[in-house]
């Protein structure tokens, strides 16, 4: 039920805008509130603070999913990011007054959420990050930037990785909320990129930002483990998507090659393409189970890094094989951006960038087999 009330949504709230959202590089605030009045935002939320009560990562599955079947990725992005990656933080870390203040508006839509850690000088070094936060009375003086930030022009709160010891590297990190509106705090451009166009991805400058104490997230000292904490669960949502955008792309490309003849026969029964396909069947259906199982254990809570690393690296790299290899079966027509596979192709870049690269992955992975 809640897959075919999200793909109505999806049919009536993005597919018919998602031209027009491509070419202004963003979404309106407007999704996020039709998405909360429909109960897309914040299923694992509890009621009381105006959630769906239903912690299950299954209807957040279900979310990337129809977003990636309906070709619209980058404006999907937008809502998993605040539901599957930034929520997270509020529900793992926040004080209840830090609830009361913040969840209703993040569940309705009319808060919207990012994810600051990466600065230009670092990203996957985060521990080397140089934004600082150093305590001043009631209040932590933020001094730095950021960049990359999805979700970085729309966001009202951000969620920034800073260091309050900054002669520490990760025992030195902390994690505070900084607010649409501050003194100091100022975005830069939303970033022109490759792929993603509907997704505002922007760089953010603090100069003696004052930011309360009250919107220190967590622990201070702490930012570091706190991230620990809920990357998995951000990797197994981009890991998810891979497998959801593949499936997407072999979608098209089996009703493209069915359709299309060459040398007297449709070009999905010469042996090489039969090939093709059958080969990108089995590895999506192979790393299906594998996100299944992740999703179980994330659910149980026994998700591990390790695990989620692995979802993350095999199903992102497994998606960049496959749109490219249905872009070839698409000939000339898979470059064109009339094709929802074109647009697939160019998303899918990043995949194996953001959120943590795959060799960051292999690292995660191959230290935890004592190499
Ligand atoms: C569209 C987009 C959206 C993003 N959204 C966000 C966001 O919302 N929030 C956020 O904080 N960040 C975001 N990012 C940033 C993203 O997470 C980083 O780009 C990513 O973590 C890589 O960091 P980097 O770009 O600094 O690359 P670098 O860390 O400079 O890495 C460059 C290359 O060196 C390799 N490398 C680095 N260290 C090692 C190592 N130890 N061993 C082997 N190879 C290594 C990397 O794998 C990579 O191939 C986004 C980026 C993009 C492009």
């Amino acid at each position: 039920m809640f897959r075919t009330a999200f793909r109505q949504f999806v049919d009536k709230e993005i597919s018919p805008n998602i031209e027009a959202w491509e070419k202004a590089g963003i979404v309106p605030r407007e999704l996020f509130t039709a998405a909360g009045a429909a109960g897309c935002l914040g299923m694992g939320v509890s009621e009381a603070y105006g959630g769906g009560g239903e912690d299950d990562f299954r209807y957040n599955l279900i979310i990337g999913e129809e977003v990636q079947r309906a070709g619209t990725g980058g404006a999907g992005l937008s809502i998993t990011l605040h539901n599957d990656i930034c929520l997270p933080y509020f529900t793992s870390l926040c004080t209840d007054e830090q609830k009361r203040r913040w969840l209703p508006g993040i569940c309705s839509g009319e808060i919207i959420t990012a994810v600051a850690m990466t600065e230009p000088g670092i990203g996957s070094d985060l521990a080397g990050m140089s934004t600082t936060a150093i305590r001043d009375g009631d209040s932590y003086v933020v001094n730095g930037s950021k960049t990359f930030i999805t979700n970085g022009i729309n966001a009202d709160l951000i969620i920034t990785a800073v260091k309050t010891d900054p002669t520490q590297r990760h025992k030195g990190m902390s994690l505070v909320v900084l607010e649409r509106v501050m003194d100091g705090f100022e975005r830069g451009r939303n970033l022109e990129k490759v792929g993603l166009h509907s997704q505002d991805t922007a760089e953010l400058f603090f100069s003696d930002v004052h930011v309360p104490v009250a919107n220190l997230l967590g622990t201070e000292g702490q930012g570091f483990v706190h991230l620990v904490q809920n990357l998995p669960q951000e990797r197994l949502s981009i890991a998810a998507a891979g497998v959801a955008a593949s499936e997407a792309a072999l979608g098209w490309t089996l009703e493209y090659v069915k359709e299309r003849n060459a040398f007297g026969q449709p070009i999905g029964s010469f042996q090489n393409s039969r090939f093709k396909l059958a080969e990108m069947r089995t590895e999506i259906d192979l790393a299906q189970v594998y996100v299944d199982r992740c999703i179980e254990a994330l659910n149980a809570g026994e998700l591990t890094a390790e695990e989620a690393a692995g979802a993350k690296w095999w199903c992102t790299e497994l998606q960049k094989r496959v749109v490219d290899a249905c872009v070839q079966l698409h000939g000339g027509y898979g470059y064109m951006l009339e094709f929802p596979i074109a647009r697939a192709y160019a998303d899918a870049r990043i995949t194996t960038i953001y959120g943590g690269t795959t060799e960051i992955m292999k690292e995660i992975i191959g230290r935890s087999m004592g190499v």
